[in-house]
């Protein structure tokens, strides 16, 4: 978001970063997501409160605390959701949230390595590569399910999700293709983006009902940041706020 609001120019924005910058190289192997997995150093490491549907112990949730968020320590896989669910949101009032109005989106967003056609685009900032290694037992697992009758599918973001094959990943020649690394790095000489990492925002700052900005912790330091236009959350579904993206008034710069 930070990288498609700059790009007209003139719009002043600061994206807020609670984690480090990508730099640990485990980021960018893509096998690198069994370290990144546990490490405190890019993941939030929450875990869940106990309870007795999870037989009373709590549950490890992994989330990237890092540029990137979770994008940078996930598991690659590129699949996006049922065209049906889609259609559902649609009909449930949703305008514009039907697979026929976000496809444009994903085709857009896509750089997909077989080129485009119906479903997919080229030349996007998402790299999504072919799976390259072909395992012989994943060879024997697909080759007996479709002895079993499930269709093979060898384009599981295409016409359509049911069936057995292959998924793409979000990688570019092999490395981790991250939203930092997609939409970050090619805006990062922007003069109107700036990209705060080790700010943890504690509150939104709100005037009336209006969020003017909001106050984020840099070590031992309480920074307040305003917003004249807009503030922006995207601290994914289990932490909130995360992401402020402002016209900048009055950060300090260091
Ligand atoms: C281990 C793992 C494997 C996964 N595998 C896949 C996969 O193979 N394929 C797939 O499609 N999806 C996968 N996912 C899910 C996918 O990565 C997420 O759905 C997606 O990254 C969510 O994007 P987001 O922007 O909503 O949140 P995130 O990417 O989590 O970004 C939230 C960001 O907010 C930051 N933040 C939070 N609180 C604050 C605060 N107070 N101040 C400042 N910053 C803050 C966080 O540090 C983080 O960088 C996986 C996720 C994990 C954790």
């Amino acid at each position: 978001m930070a990288a498609r609001l700059s790009e007209d120019g003139h719009s002043k924005v600061t994206l807020l970063e609670a984690g480090k910058r990508d730099t640990n190289p485990w980021i960018h192997i893509p096998i690198g997501y069994g370290k990144t997995i546990v490490n405190p150093d890019v993941n939030w490491r929450f875990e869940t409160e106990k309870g007795p549907e999870i037989a009373d112990r709590p549950m490890y949730w992994a989330r990237g605390r890092v540029l990137g968020g979770s994008s940078s320590i996930n598991g690659l896989l590129y699949i996006r959701g049922q065209a049906a669910d889609y259609d559902q949101w649609r009909q449930m009032g949703n305008t514009g949230w039907s697979y026929e109005d976000v496809l444009p989106y994903f085709r857009k967003a896509e750089d997909q390595e077989n080129g485009s056609d119906t479903y997919h685009g080229s030349g996007g900032p998402l790299r999504v590569s072919n799976l390259v290694e072909r395992n012989p037992l994943c060879e024997a697992f697909i080759a007996s399910g479709v002895a079993a009758g499930i269709p093979r599918n060898d384009d599981f973001n295409g016409a359509g999700q049911e069936g057995i094959g292959y998924y793409q990943l979000t990688t570019r020649k092999a490395r981790r293709c991250s939203a930092a690394v997609a939409y970050l790095r090619p805006a990062r000489a922007r003069p109107n983006l700036r990209v705060e990492t080790e700010a943890v925002v504690e509150r939104i700052l709100f005037d009336g009902k209006r969020a003017i900005g909001c106050e984020f912790r840099r070590g031992g330091r309480l920074i307040r940041i305003r917003a004249s236009r807009e503030v922006i959350l995207c601290a994914y579904s289990i932490k909130s706020p995360i992401c402020c993206f402002c016209q900048v008034s009055d950060l300090p710069r260091n």
